[in-house]
């Protein structure tokens, strides 16, 4: 994961991201909830915690000192991997997918090498079941027609 500090992204938050709008919208209701209940509170971005193609970001209130977070999806959201899987599956590296995304983050070297792995580990064990599902198949046909003596 890497932190951006606010100093080096001037107090606000800027360029493009990869967002779920929907659970984002609803995100951004914790900081409006929190002006109706800390009404002299003034919240400052502190930071954005970033995790491949998805972020944190994180709030401060100078009035409670609470820290308000808003993700851009929700915890069980698999975005890195399902970017990983789309790349692999147009045929593309990490290098091509920085380049397609570049107006997005993409994930570290290590973490993306660990999604490629996660991509191929579920590509094969689905290539597995497919095989085995035309095989049985095949099976079912030929003992159908009576090319296989099923009494050995
Ligand atoms: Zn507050």
């Amino acid at each position: 994961m890497e932190v951006v500090p606010a100093e080096n992204v001037q107090s606000v938050v800027s360029g493009n991201r990869i967002v779920d709008i929907d659970f984002f919208i609803k995100q951004t209701k914790k900081l409006h909830l929190h002006d109706s209940t800390c009404i002299m509170g003034r919240k400052q971005f502190q930071k954005e915690l970033k995790n491949g193609v998805t972020s944190v970001l994180y709030y401060h209130c100078d009035n409670c000192e609470k820290t308000i977070t808003l993700s851009f999806h929700p915890k069980e959201a698999k975005i890195n991997f399902d970017f990983v899987w789309g790349s692999t599956a147009i045929g593309i590296g990490k290098g091509q997918a920085e380049e397609l995304f570049s107006v997005c983050l993409s994930p570290s070297p290590r973490f993306y090498r660990k999604l490629e792995n996660d991509v191929e580990r579920v590509w094969e064990m689905q290539h597995q079941s497919e095989t085995k599902k035309v095989a049985d198949e095949e099976r079912k046909l030929a003992i159908e027609v009576g090319d296989i003596d099923i009494s050995l």
